[in-house]
């Protein structure tokens, strides 16, 4: 049936979704009620719809700035760099860290043609003035290292103090997997590198 494959073939470009697994729910889809296929399409629309990233730091937000850039209770001297958005969000659930983000939107990976170019750098130069401490929180991977060293490298000269989190995070993993107490942990033990 066509429309089946149509609807299959869009939900097998989500991440972690093979070809069956897509079968599969748009199968579940045809099966469930007719609320709930609506309430799925309509979350969908109104995701992207209501949903901006903070012209700041990039994180996701209804408004703009975000919740986090215009709460005046966080501490604006520290900012926490990180890879993706989803990280930012992460680490406000272990309700550890009191500062602001900057997502850079990836990390520098030569081979799949990533430079620093292509990273919101810019404009997390842009934002350091009155900031005394970078927290680098790029995923424990050779691509997040790298990135790590290189805005090390690139802020050395400001006199702002940049740290990166504490090990214990899972080597090569996603800071977007990592549990609570471990984000807790590596934000309270994070080492500084420059
Ligand atoms: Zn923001």
């Amino acid at each position: 049936v066509r429309a089946i494959d149509e609807a299959a073939e869009l939900l097998s470009r989500l991440p972690g979704l093979g070809r069956k697994s897509a079968v599969r729910i748009a199968y579940h889809i045809l099966k469930s009620d007719e609320s709930f296929a609506r309430a799925l399409a309509e979350r969908i629309v109104r995701l992207k719809a209501s949903i901006k990233a903070c012209s700041v730091c990039g994180c996701y937000s209804e408004g703009d700035p975000c919740e986090v850039c215009s709460d005046p209770g966080r501490d604006r001297g520290l900012i926490c760099v990180v890879e993706q958005a989803q990280d930012a969000a992460s680490i406000e659930q272990a309700k550890e860290y009191a500062g602001l983000y900057h997502v850079l939107g990836g990390v520098i990976a030569p081979l799949d043609g990533v430079g620093p170019e292509k990273l919101r750098v810019r404009e997390l130069l842009a934002r350091l003035e009155g900031v005394r401490e970078l927290i680098i929180a790029t995923n424990p991977t050779v691509e997040g290292d790298t990135t790590a060293l290189w805005l090390q490298r690139l802020i050395k000269d400001t006199g702002i103090v940049v740290s990166r989190l504490a090990s214990g995070l899972p080597v090569g993993g996603d800071l977007e997997y990592a549990d609570r107490l471990t984000l807790s942990r590596s934000f309270r033990g994070r080492t500084r590198v420059g």
